[in-house]
């Protein structure tokens, strides 16, 4: 593409792009309010979406508080990432037909139309990112994954407003959109009233603009977007100290941290099912009476104590085997698998622990003892 076109849009042009995407055949999804979270749900018009509510977030405590202010998108991440629309949490693999010799294994098409996302963050792009080497690009693509990501519309918002549990600037995943989305979006609420500048970043993206229409974006807008991606990045106080950290971690298998943490961590799961880039799952085959089968896949999680059975029982038994097993594979033998980190930086994995465990804590705490290696009691 030539260089990206950008254009600046009133609040109406937020309304319209709904629509458009909408007119080209999009199931349109935006951050709505539900259950007392910003969560995706359906948007058929800006009216839809969050305007003046806010997330407060903090280890293990997540609140919303609403005000006058106009902003549309001045919240952070809630528990829900736009993974579950392209990796649902359920799904049909295949179905049987007829019986005996005669049996035949039929795989399930997916009908969903296309979906846009209105809304997401900088570092869910990147986690699409990265979910897209884990399930798109491996041996064995994942077909339904595939299929939908390749039909997406991302319209990534940048953040204006990130929470006290957020890090993504230590992970390089924002404030600021990154590559990979359809149009960029940048909410400007400053003296020059309420606007949107919105870039182009891949083709079907700057065919919607085209259509949108809006004015040049002038100087003072640009500005005003470099300081509030700087007052963003101020605000961010949580950090994960990166350096040398894969291999940090894979030496201290034996550090006693991993039983301090396993002393607080309840194996509920929550973690992974918040992460929006966790992909563990499990295949059930269901029969019914007539001897159709269906092949189901649902989210499993690292914590499950049956998610590492084998013959004689599961070889992650503990606690602390499980904890240390989903921290070092985030963030260090994701990169033996992917060449990447397998985390972001979204801070849900804190804010929706029920016991507040921070990964980036328990990081900084090996990190200040590294090599240290005394159990207590010598389980695996
Ligand atoms: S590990 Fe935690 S902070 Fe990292 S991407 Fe997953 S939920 Fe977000
Ligand atoms: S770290 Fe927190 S969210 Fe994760 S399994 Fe343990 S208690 Fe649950």
């Amino acid at each position: 593409m030539a260089e990206a076109r950008a254009v600046l849009l009133g609040t109406d042009g937020i309304e319209r792009l709904v629509g458009l995407l909408a007119g080209r055949g999009y199931r349109t999804l935006g951050p709505v309010v539900a259950d007392g979270a910003i969560v995706p749900g359906p948007v058929n018009s800006s009216a839809d979406l969050p305007r003046g509510v806010h997330d407060d977030q903090s280890p293990g405590s997540y609140r919303l508080s609403r005000d006058d202010d106009p902003s549309l998108f001045a919240w952070a991440v809630g528990p829900r990432s736009w993974k579950a629309e392209l990796f649902p949490p359920g799904a049909v693999v295949f179905r049987t037909s007829g019986t005996g010799s005669e049996v035949q294994v039929v795989p399930v098409l997916d009908d969903a139309a296309p979906v846009a996302f209105v809304g997401a963050r900088p570092c869910e792009l990147a986690a699409l990112g990265i979910l897209d080497r884990v399930l798109g690009a491996s041996e064995h693509p994942d077909p339904l994954y595939s299929a939908r990501r390749a039909a997406a519309f991302v319209a990534v918002v940048e953040c204006a407003r990130p929470a006290p549990t957020c890090f993504c600037t230590s992970m390089g995943t924002g404030p600021a959109a990154g590559a990979g989305f359809d149009l960029a979006l940048t909410e400007l609420v400053g003296d020059g009233g309420h606007r949107f500048i919105a870039r182009a970043g891949s083709s079907v993206g700057d065919s919607v603009l085209a259509e949108l229409g809006g004015r040049p974006v002038p100087p003072a807008a640009w500005d005003e977007r470099a300081e509030l991606l700087e007052r963003s990045e101020a605000a961010m106080s949580r950090r994960l100290d990166t350096d040398g950290l894969a291999a940090l971690l894979a030496r201290n298998l034996e550090h006693p941290r991993w039983d301090d943490v396993a002393e607080r961590c309840l194996s509920c799961g929550n973690c992974t099912l918040v992460c929006p880039t966790c992909f563990c799952s499990a295949l059930d085959d269901v029969s019914d009476l007539s001897g159709a089968t269906e092949r189901r896949r649902r989210w499993d999680s690292c914590f499950d104590l049956g998610y590492s059975e084998v013959h004689g029982g599961p070889v992650r038994s503990s606690t602390r085997s499980r904890y240390r097993q989903w921290a070092t594979h985030k963030l260090s033998t994701w990169f033996d698998q992917f060449q990447t980190a397998g985390c972001v930086g979204c801070g849900r994995c804190i804010t929706w622990c029920p016991v507040g465990i921070d990964i980036t804590e328990e990081a900084a705490a090996i990190r200040a003892s590294d090599g240290e290696t005394v159990r207590k009691d010598g389980q695996a």
